[in-house]
Order: structure tokens, then sequence, then C-alpha cells
């Protein structure tokens, strides 16, 4: 175990190696990198350099996905898998998705050349946001087999599919398969900034993420009637608009009455959307998160008959399809319990909590054992370039790592029981 002062010094350069690789962008004045562009080309060289360094070596397979493997001391033994996204939102900060893969690479380095019973292979995916291609993972999913043929005749706004990307960056598109994880594959951990405000309100460095969020979304369109606005009475009218509005309050109200429901509705689309005609169509949209399954699917029961009184009442007609019905995704409890007992080694509380967005760890949890622990997100703040993290809540997650780590090693029971899992 190293020191507590080397997790500081170790913290400041995982900050420092942030900040260079935010440097590495499409655009000029800010970070913008998306899947396979140049800016990727400079920001694998950068990692691959610190990687060499520490002893691993690296590759980068079809999906364009860095991966740095650390050996163990014994031949044929598991893999562990530490990592996150390398690809950015437009005007992005500079640790989302990196920081998990930079501290991967720090978490090498706090080894000193020591071998453990298992590899380590930290990955840096080539795309999570969906930015480029309009579908996200593209990189995490390269690794369960699900970089299939639909998804690489995808097309972006120049008309150049994924596999053209792949080809562009250099890289052979009939490798694909060889991406996918092989049975050596141990667990998954993710180190990811929390993105919200959970962890500062608490006061704590960093949580253990249970579980992604299940998620529903939904279109509404309220049908009402056009008409004069000067001329039709109010107790005549049949307002679409009006009635869209009345039912995002009780939307809104609906969320309040459930502890961890968020329900949002952020589009809206009046038709004819003149000043002077009553709005004939409302068009909006709904997305709706809770841990449970049967929460998010019984609320957006009661949401829909919500709607139904309100057009009832208005004399209105009403039409409802769901976007995307996504279930919740459970970490692997036997990792979470021994991310646990690692925070509780370093004096943090072991707080548990559902992340509301999804990450890289939700699609490699089809294939193996998958855990993330979140680090604070000072004012809540990111997809921002005033995104940050403190360093003290790097070195904590470092010495978490290194004690997660430890545990790892120390019980080959417990390796065998994630192998099984
Ligand atoms: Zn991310």
């Amino acid at each position: 175990m190293a020191a507590l002062g080397n997790a500081k010094t170790r913290a400041e350069e995982v900050v420092a190696r942030c900040k260079r690789l935010a440097s590495f962008s499409e655009d000029p004045g800010s970070t913008r990198r998306t899947f396979l562009s140049p800016a990727m080309h400079e920001c694998h060289r950068e990692l691959t350099k610190w990687l060499e360094d520490v002893g691993a070596e690296v590759t980068v397979d079809a999906a364009g996905n860095l991966r740095g493997f650390y050996a163990s001391a014994q031949s044929g033994a598991p893999r562990l898998l530490l990592g996150s996204h390398l690809d950015t939102i437009p005007n992005a900060g500079a640790y989302d998705g990196v920081l998990g893969v930079v501290l991967g690479v720090g978490l090498l380095e706090a080894l000193e050349g020591r071998r453990l019973p298992f590899g380590l292979e930290v990955v840096g995916f080539s795309e999570e946001e969906g930015v480029r291609f309009g579908t996200p993972f593209i990189g995490s999913r390269a690794l369960v087999g699900g970089l299939d043929e639909e998804l690489l005749n995808r097309r972006d706004v120049n008309g150049i599919s994924v596999r053209g990307a792949i080809e562009g960056f250099g890289l052979n598109a009939a490798e694909v398969p060889r991406a996918v994880l092989a049975d050596d594959a141990l667990a998954f951990l993710e180190f990811h900034i929390e993105q919200g405000p959970v962890l500062e309100s608490l006061g704590l460095p960093l949580g253990v993420v249970e579980a992604i969020a299940a998620q529903i979304r939904m279109e509404f369109v309220f049908q009402g009637r056009a008409n004069h606005a000067g001329t039709t009475p109010m107790h005549l009218r049949h307002d679409a608009l009006a009635a869209a509005a009345e039912w995002i309050v009780a939307v809104e109200r609906t969320a309040h009455t459930q502890p961890g429901l968020v329900a949002t509705v952020a589009q809206i689309e009046a038709k004819p959307g003149a000043v002077n005609v009553i709005a004939g169509e409302a068009r909006v949209t709904l997305d709706l998160r809770h841990e449970s399954d049967a929460l998010c699917a019984r609320t957006a029961e009661v949401i829909v008959q919500l709607a139904e009184e309100i057009v009832e009442r208005r004399g209105l007609k009403l039409r409802q399809s769901v976007l995307l019905n996504q279930k919740r995704v459970a970490m692997d409890a036997l990792l979470v319990g021994q991310i646990e007992e690692a925070l509780r080694g370093i004096g943090c509380a072991p707080h548990r909590m559902v992340s509301g967005a999804g990450h890289d760890a939700m699609i490699l949890a089809e294939k193996v054992p998958s855990a993330m622990i979140f680090l604070r997100s000072p004012g809540g703040i990111s997809h921002d370039p005033a995104e940050s993290v403190q360093v003290e809540d790097v070195a904590k997650a470092l010495q978490c790592g290194q004690h997660l780590l430890d545990q790892l090693a120390s019980s080959s029971e417990l390796q065998k029981r994630m192998c099984r899992a």
C-alpha cells in the first residue's frame, strides 16, 4: 500500500493529465473530441506513453478503444478492467470520462512494479456520449459484441459511416469481433465524476453506485382545436397548449411524491405557433427515471392518467407513445460490497447511490461483473468547461482503488466467485 502522501502527489498528477488531455480537441479554445476524430490520435499518443512507462502493453482495438494491459505474475490469470470513455461532448470539461481512464493509469503506477494475481487492463473507450453518430456507447458496445452491422453502417452529418470512421482512423473494421471481451475478464470498474450535486450535499468525496436508474421516455400529443385568439371566448376553447401546461405542472408535482424519482418535460412544440391563434396541437416529451423498474412503470401510468383527465375535462384528444423503456441495470453486488469495504478502509462513509445517467459500466454489466465509484462534482457541474474535481477527492479515489485491488488480490475465493458471476 502506497503512503498517503504519495496519493496526494499522484492525485495532482492525475488532475494535470486530465487537463493536458483536454487540450487535444477538434475545436480551438474548447474541448471537443468525438469518436475517432484526429484529436483522439493525440489523446491516445499521450496515454500510450504513460501506460508504456508503467510497463503496460498498449493496443487500440478495431472500435478505437485504447487498451493497456498490465500483466499478472501468473500466466493465464484473469484480468480486471479499469476505465471509462475518452470522447467528449462539444465545449466539454476535462474530467467526464477521461478521469476514469487517467485514474486507471494512476492505479497501475501506484503498484510501483508489483504484479497482482490478476492482470489489469486500462480501457479508454472511444465513444460514450453519442455526439457524432447520435447513438451512445459505440466503444463499450464493441466489448460485449454489440457493435453490429446496423451500427457500423450508421452515418454522421457528413455522411461518414462508423465503419468509414474506423478505417479513416487507420483501423480495420473487419476486426471488430476481436474487440469482444474474452472469458478471462474478471470484472469492470469505472471511476467517474458524479455529474450531480448529491455527494457534495452530503459532504462526501466518493460514492458507490449500486445501480443505473430505469428510464422511460415518452411523447405526448395534446390535440385541441386551433381558433382565433380574439373571437373565441375562454369557455369555448380547446387549447392544446394550456392543457399541456397544466399537465407539465402535474408531472412535476407527481415526481415530488416519491424519493429518488425524477421527471422532466424538456421539449414542447405548439402548432400552429402564431401569436393570435389558439394552439390546436401541443407535442411534449417526458423523461422519467427511478431506481425501481416497477415504480418507473407505475409512475408512467399515473402520468398518462393525469393527461387523460386533463384532455377529458377540456374536451381534447390525446396520443402518447413510448420512445425508450430502459430497465434498471444493477451493479455487481459482490463488487459493490468490496468497494464499501475499501471505502471504510480509507475512512470514508460508504454511501450507496443510483446513477441517473447511463455509463459504460451499464453496457459492460451485460457481460462481466461491473461497478462504479463516483467522485464528488464541485457545484454539481458537468458537461461544461467549469466541470472540476478536488485533488483531495482524487487522492481518496486512488486510495480506494488501491484498497480494492489489495482486497481482490488477497482473496482467490473472491476472484473465483467473480469469474463465475
Ligand atoms: Zn461520462
